[in-house]
């Protein structure tokens, strides 16, 4: 029987995937991305590694934003990651959550990274490939920003059993959403849901939700694709205060207790790719 042109692209993008290290055991592969930089997605991925962290499971975070690495600085993690001839060791942070970096490569943490598409797409690949990230229950994938050819390359590359999408209010949400649904969609990997970052601020006296950059129509927007708005973050000088420091696990928050939830209950008991 002859294939649709949508399972004939289904099955090829499958055929990109490449095995992880034999000496990894990584169950669930997660990745988090945004329409464009500026918006949180490095902020969202920490926050979410570190909560799933103080669960107890255990986690690490592959920094794909090869041009705008932030996740090492927001843990405190510097220096040079070290390696043997099996691969490459991450590095980890004060409570234990591993990370890779391009910046953990560098011989400066702040020379730029100026190179072209198929090098980045090929340095995310060999953080999967290569890296010695050994037991593993939650891989958070930091994904290069937008949903052009380097997020498509990653998508195609590495097994990811679900994405989050990141977004704020001044974002040309629609576009964004509806883009990375299309990618996800012609991938074959579940949406787990939408979240919303610096979607107002708190006024610290009397409590009232003050939206900065106008009213949102993310709602709007997720109920017409069928996805969840799992979380929305308020703008929290403490964040950028602590990240700053390296010391974002010190962060606590109840905001993405349900975008935890969610990706523990639908991702228990679905085989990984
Ligand atoms: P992206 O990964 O989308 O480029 P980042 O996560 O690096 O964005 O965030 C950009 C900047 O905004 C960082 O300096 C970060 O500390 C700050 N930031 C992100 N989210 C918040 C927030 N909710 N409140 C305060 N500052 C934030």
């Amino acid at each position: 029987m002859q294939q649709s042109s949508c399972e004939a692209q289904k099955n090829q993008a499958q055929d990109f995937l490449c095995p992880t290290n034999e000496y990894n055991d990584i169950r669930k592969v997660i990745a988090v991305l945004s329409g464009k930089g500026g918006v949180g997605k490095s902020m969202v991925t920490s926050l979410l590694s570190v909560m799933m962290r103080r669960k107890g499971f255990k986690v690490g975070i592959l920094d794909a934003d090869i041009t705008g690495p932030s996740i090492p600085k927001m843990f405190g993690i510097n220096g040079r990651a070290g390696g043997n001839e099996n691969g490459l060791f991450p590095k980890s942070s004060h409570n234990d959550i591993k990370v890779m970096s391009v910046n953990l490569l560098l011989d400066q943490a702040d020379a730029p990274v100026i190179w072209r598409g198929p090098l980045i797409a090929n340095t995310v690949k060999q953080f999967w490939t290569d890296v010695l990230w050994g037991d593993l229950d939650y891989l958070f994938i930091d994904m290069p920003p937008g949903t052009g050819d380097i997020p498509l390359t990653v998508f195609q590359s590495i097994p990811l059993d679900g994405i989050i999408i990141v977004t704020s209010p001044q974002d040309l949400v629609s576009l964004i959403v509806k883009k990375a649904y299309n990618m996800a969609k012609a991938m074959n990997i579940p949406i787990l849901g939408l979240v919303e970052n610096m979607s107002y601020i708190q006024c610290p006296d009397c409590g009232k939700q003050i939206e900065v950059f106008g009213k949102s129509n993310l709602d709007d927007i997720a109920r017409e694709m069928g996805l969840d708005v799992l979380a929305r973050l308020p703008i929290d000088p403490q964040i950028s205060f602590l990240s700053d420091q390296g010391e974002i696990e010190k962060y606590s928050t109840q905001h993405l207790d349900t975008c935890i939830n969610k990706i523990e209950n639908q991702l228990e008991g679905v085989e990984s790719k």
